[in-house]
């Protein structure tokens, strides 16, 4: 439903906070937002102007609207990137944050065809590599030091500080061969230099996820923390769980990045058993995870409910948790005079089979469903994403699913 050329009023009927600081209690609301796309008025029963959008949310919940920290949205400027609209608004979600997908030589493209016409907003990890990932995993980004400009980093920085939410390193033997940990040494000091945070992926070794978190500060993410991969794995080492957990007590802030290859229900259920919660939720989509296994971020948020993770803890960690990684206020979201920026959504109950990176599977048995995303006065009909029917594709190195 959108409110086409002229703005309307919007009156959203019948919905349930949460979310918003004030606890949580089973009393519905209404929504009035004006044709300016501020909150006019919050209560029962409000009275609308005649020519008002009217959402009846049907005792659906109503959030702050849903940020998704890491997906890959540099469509058209890198092979691995989908578009914006693919996994925001029509998902429920309502501001994307691209994980480096543009390094300093292609930002200016992704902020003038992908940031500045989306309806979403969109804020950016910048790439430590140049390139960023223009051919991803086969033109690696960072290879050697001859991929990093120091100089042009900074200067992209200066122009973009608007977008720029920190710096990107992908610390993992398919991009840096043997080069180790010292591109997340030059990245962490670039971060200190700007005051921003740094996100790093953990994977492959080298680097060692351990030896990551040694260089990572408070503030910082660590994406992929419930990695399942052979040598990545913080339920493998005991040193490394115990080292993880201190770090995330120590506001060092653990991230989903589900991705292709980066999240194990069985890494995340031990660690959520022990009382190791992930700080974020984020889905890592990009053209070659969204179809298997990842889906969107309502069903990444179903997993991490089916293991245990409680449902306010979801919310939040798709809410409150990000936006602070991202210096988005989240103060007086549902206030009079505020811009509307909302998620609805329902649970509900299923029996879904879902599948983790290593293809371990679970059966979701209550679901996120996003209903409606609401960016202004437009509220947009959102929906969990079908995926399509897997294809087997061949390329140089044989036959992989797609
Ligand atoms: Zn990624």
């Amino acid at each position: 439903m959108t409110s086409g050329d002229k703005a309307q009023p919007l009156l959203l009927t019948n919905v349930k906070p949460i979310a918003f600081g004030d606890g949580t209690t089973d009393a519905t609301t209404d929504i009035l937002i004006g044709a300016d796309g501020k909150i006019a008025a919050i209560g029962s029963s409000l009275a609308a102007p005649s020519d008002a959008l009217r959402v009846d949310g049907k005792g659906a919940w109503i959030s702050p609207g849903w940020v998704d920290l890491h997906v890959h949205i540099w469509h058209g400027g890198t092979d691995i990137s989908i578009r914006p609209s693919e996994c925001g608004a029509e998902r429920g979600v309502t501001t994307l944050v691209d994980a480096g997908s543009a390094g300093e030589a292609n930002f200016h493209g992704f902020r003038e065809y992908i940031i500045e016409p989306s309806r979403e907003r969109i804020k950016a990890f910048l790439n430590l590599g140049s390139i960023g990932l223009v051919a991803c995993n086969r033109v690696a980004e960072l290879r050697d030091i001859r991929d990093i400009d120091l100089d042009r980093i900074l200067e992209c920085y200066a122009e973009n500080s608007e977008h720029i939410v920190g710096i990107k390193v992908r610390a993992s033997h398919v991009i840096t061969g043997s080069w180790g940990v010292t591109p997340v040494k030059l990245g962490k000091k670039i971060a200190k230099i700007l005051k921003v945070p740094m996100m790093v992926h953990v994977g492959e070794p080298p680097a060692l996820y351990d030896e990551v978190l040694e260089i990572l500060g408070p503030g910082d993410v660590v994406t992929h923390c419930f990695n399942g991969k052979a040598g990545s794995s913080i339920m493998e080492d005991e040193d490394l769980f115990q080292l993880a957990d201190r770090c995330a007590s120590e506001g060092i802030r653990l991230d989903i990045g589900h991705g292709g290859a980066s999240f194990s229900f069985k890494v995340a259920e031990a660690a959520i058993a022990r009382g190791l919660l992930p700080f974020s939720i984020s889905t890592d989509l990009h053209g070659h995870s969204m179809n298997f296994p990842v889906w969107d971020l309502a069903t990444t948020m179903s997993k991490l409910l089916s293991v245990g993770m409680p449902f306010d803890k979801v919310v939040n960690a798709v809410t409150h948790a990000p936006a602070s990684v991202i210096k988005l206020s989240m103060e007086n979201r549902l206030s009079v005079g505020e811009r509307a920026d909302f998620t609805i959504f329902d649970m509900i109950d299923a029996d879904l089979e879902a599948t983790d990176s290593n293809g371990d599977v679970s059966r979701l048995q209550r679901l996120f469903e996003p209903r409606y995303a609401v960016i202004g006065s437009e509220a947009i009909t959102a929906s969990r994403y079908i995926p399509r029917a897997r294809r087997l594709v061949r390329h140089s190195h044989g036959l992989s699913w797609r």
